[in-house]
C-alpha cells in the first residue's frame, strides 16, 4: 500500500478535526488496489456539524453579494490552480482515464462555479409586486448528499449555489470517491469561507445520510443518486416536512427524426455513442436510447460499430466504480434483456487484466418495454430502437418513467424545436447543442425534483417571503 491518500481529519466548523467513524477504504477502480482511506464522521461529528451550520447561518446569510461573490471566486481560483490535483484523485477514486479527469470532472464544474456566481451577481433577492416586497430569503442549513459518479462536480453544484444564496452546508459526500471532497474541504478553507458555513462529514448513507436526512437542524436535503435512495429520503424528509430537492435517475433517448441527411445521421449517432459511454456509462444523462427511423436501423447499427469499437477499455473507455457495479451492468449485456428480437451490435471487447471494466456494448432492435429500455444501466451499453414516424420516436423517448435528458436530431430547426418540447425531460439538446453551465439542471417524472446550477439553483434553496405595505 505505497501512495496511498489518507485523509483521517473532518471539516467541522472551520476546523479539521479526527473523525470519530470507523475507516473506509477507497478502492482505484482500474487497478483493483486501494488507493485511499478515510475516517468516517460519527453521529456524534454529524450533530456537531449541524449545530456548527446552524451557527454560522444568521452571519452568513447577513453578507452582502458582494462579499459572498469574492469568497467563491478565491475558491473558484484555487481548484482551478489545484485542477491537476484534483483530475488525480478522481483518476484514483473513479478510474477516470486521464482526460475525461480533468475535462469531464474539473474544468465542467468550475465552469459550473463560474456561471453560478455570474448568476449571483445578477440574482433577483428582492423584487415588487403590487404592493408587496417579494424577498429570496437563504432556506438556511443544507444537507447535500451526492453519488460517486462525478465526485466534485455533483458536490459543487449543490454546495456553490447554496453558499451563493446564503445557506450553509454539510455536505455528505459518497463512500465509494470521497477524496476530491477532502480536497475542496482544503479549498474553502484556503478561501477564508467562515468557519461552519460548509461542513463535511463522510460516512454511509445507511448512517450519516440517514441521520441528516431525519435531522431536525437541517431545513433542506439536497440528494443526488439512484431514484429507490431518493423515494425512501422523500419519505423520511417527510417526517419533519423538510424541503427535498432530488436529482435521480435517467434513461435518456437521443431521438433522430426523419429528415436528418446521411451527415446529420452519422453526427447524431456518433455523439449518441460518446454521450452514453461518457464516463463508462455512469453519468445520469447518458442518452442511452438512440431512437431511428425503422427504414435506417441497419445505418444507425453500422455507425454505432464503428463508433463504440474507438472505445478501448482501458484506453479511451474508464471501468466501472466497482466489483457490484460492474456485476449489475453485466446482466444487460446479453442481448434477451432488450427483448425477442434485440441483437448485438458491437461488444466484447478486450478487457484489461486488472480492473472492473466491461466491454463497450449496442444492442439494436429493442423493444421499448424491454428492461434494457426501461431500466438504468448506468454502464457503457447503447440500446437501438427503431420508431415508425417521428411522432411514434417522441411516444417511445417519453416511454419512461424517467425523464432527465434527451437529445433531437433534425434537418429543420423549428421541426427539431418543436420536438424537443414534447419530450417529458428536464434537459434537451437539439442537433448537437452543447451542455451549458449556466442552465437549470434537474429532471421531470421520477428523475426527481427541484433544479441546480446558476440562478435556479440559488433560487431552489430560498424560501420567499412577500411583505405588504
Ligand atoms: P445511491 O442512491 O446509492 O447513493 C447516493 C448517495 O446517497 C450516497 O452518498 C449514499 O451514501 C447516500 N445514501 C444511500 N442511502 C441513503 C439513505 N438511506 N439515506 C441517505 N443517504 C443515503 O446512488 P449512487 O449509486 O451513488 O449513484 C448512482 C445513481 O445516481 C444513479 O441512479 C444515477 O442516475 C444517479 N445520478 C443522478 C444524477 C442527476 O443529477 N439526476 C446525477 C448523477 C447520478
Amino acid at each position: 500500500m505505497t501512495d496511498v491518500q489518507r485523509e483521517t481529519a473532518l471539516y467541522i466548523d472551520g476546523r479539521w478535526v479526527p473523525g470519530g467513524g470507523a475507516d473506509l477504504e477507497v478502492v482505484d477502480p482500474a487497478t483493483e488496489e486501494v488507493t485511499g482511506v478515510i475516517t468516517q464522521a460519527s453521529t456524534d461529528d454529524v450533530e456537531t456539524a449541524v449545530a456548527a451550520a446552524r451557527a454560522a447561518f444568521p452571519g452568513w446569510a447577513a453578507t452582502s453579494v458582494a462579499e459572498r461573490a469574492a469568497v467563491l471566486r478565491r475558491v473558484r481560483d484555487v481548484i482551478a490552480e489545484r485542477a491537476e490535483v484534483f483530475a488525480g484523485l478522481i483518476q484514483r477514486e473513479l478510474g477516470a482515464p486521464p482526460k475525461v479527469a480533468r475535462a469531464l470532472h474539473v474544468d465542467t464544474p468550475v465552469a459550473v462555479i463560474d456561471a453560478t456566481i455570474d448568476a449571483l451577481e445578477r440574482f433577483a433577492f428582492t423584487s415588487e409586486i403590487g404592493n408587496s416586497l417579494i424577498r429570496h430569503e437563504p432556506v438556511g442549513v443544507v444537507a447535500a448528499i451526492t453519488p460517486w459518479n462525478l465526485p466534485l462536480h455533483q458536490v459543487v453544484v449543490k454546495v456553490i449555489p447554496a453558499l451563493a444564496a446564503g445557506a450553509t452546508v454539510v455536505l455528505k459526500p459518497a463512500g465509494l470517491t470521497p477524496l476530491a471532497a477532502f480536497e475542496l474541504a482544503r479549498a474553502f478553507d484556503s478561501a477564508g469561507l467562515p468557519a461552519g458555513v460548509f461542513n463535511l462529514v463522510p460516512g454511509s448513507g445507511r448512517v450519516v445520510g440517514d441521520l441528516l436526512t431525519r435531522h431536525p437542524g437541517v431545513d433542506q436535503v439536497s440528494f443526488t443518486g439512484s431514484t429507490p435512495v431518493g423515494r425512501q429520503i422523500a419519505g423520511v424528509a417527510a417526517e419533519t416536512l423538510k424541503r427535498v430537492t432530488l436529482e435521480l435517475g435517467g434513461k435518456s433517448a437521443s431521438v433522430v427524426l426523419a429528415d436528418a441527411d446521411d451527415e446529420l445521421f452519422a453526427k447524431a449517432v456518433k455523439i449518441t455513442v460518446a454521450n452514453c459511454f461518457l464516463n463508462g456509462g455512469q453519468t445520469c444523462t447518458a442518452l442511452s436510447r438512440l431512437i431511428v427511423p425503422e427504414s435506417r436501423i441497419a445505418q444507425a447499427e453500422e455507425l454505432a460499430a464503428a463508433a463504440a469499437a474507438k472505445y478501448a477499455p482501458g484506453a479511451r473507455l474508464g471501468p466501472l466504480v466497482s466489483a457490484e457495479q460492474r456485476k449489475e451492468v453485466e446482466s444487460y449485456l446479453d442481448p434477451a434483456s432488450g427483448g425477442s428480437d434485440a441483437v448485438t451490435v458491437y461488444g466484447g471487447a478486450e478487457l484489461p487484466e486488472r480492473g472492473y471494466y466491461v466491454s463497450p456494448t449496442v444492442i439494436s432492435r429493442v423493444d421499448p418495454d424491454s428492461r434494457l429500455a426501461q431500466e438504468e444501466v448506468f454502464g457503457p451499453v447503447l440500446a437501438i430502437l427503431a420508431a415508425g414516424s417521428d411522432d411514434e420516436a417522441v411516444a417511445i423517448a417519453n416511454n419512461s418513467i424517467y425523464g432527465l435528458g434527451g437529445a433531437v436530431w433534425g434537418a429543420d430547426d423549428d421541426a427539431a424545436l418543436a420536438v424537443a418540447a414534447r419530450l417529458q425531460t428536464g434537459q434537451v439538446d437539439v442537433n448537437g447543442g452543447a451542455f451549458n453551465p449556466g442552465a437549470p439542471f434537474g429532471g421531470f417524472k421520477q428523475s426527481g425534483t427541484g433544479r441546480e446550477i446558476g440562478a435556479y439553483g440559488i433560487a431552489d434553496v430560498c424560501e420567499i417571503k412577500a411583505v405588504q405595505r
